[in-house]
C-alpha cells in the first residue's frame, strides 16, 4: 500500500459451498487449523443465521468492514472515495 494510486478496490472474496463457514455453522469439532477460525467467522453466523449462503455473505462483508478499520491507510483511501473494500462471493458451480 506504499504506492497509495495503483489500488482501487480491495475485495474480500468469499466463495460458495465453504467447508469454514459450515463448519462453524454446525459448530463441529474438525482437524486442523479451520477450527482456529472459527471465532472469526461465528459473528456472521450470529447475525445471519444458519443459511449456509447468508452465512458466507455476510462473513465476507463482516471481513471487509473489519479490514477498513484495522488499516489508517486502507481507511483514509475509504474515505477519499480512492479505494473500494467489499465482501463478496465467488459461486462455484456444482457438479
Ligand atoms: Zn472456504
Amino acid at each position: 500500500m506504499e504506492q497509495r494510486s495503483g489500488y482501487k478496490v480491495i475485495l474480500v472474496m468469499g466463495h460458495s459451498n465453504c467447508g469454514a463457514v459450515k463448519a462453524a455453522i454446525q459448530a463441529k469439532g474438525v482437524p486442523g487449523q479451520i477450527s482456529a477460525l472459527y471465532p472469526h467467522i461465528q459473528p456472521a453466523v450470529d447475525q445471519a443465521g444458519t443459511d449456509l449462503e447468508a452465512a458466507t455473505k455476510t462473513n465476507a462483508k463482516i471481513q471487509a468492514a473489519l479490514l477498513r478499520q484495522a488499516s489508517t491507510v486502507i481507511a483514509d483511501l475509504v474515505k477519499e472515495h480512492k479505494l473500494k473494500c467489499r465482501g463478496s462471493v465467488l459461486r462455484y458451480r456444482q457438479r
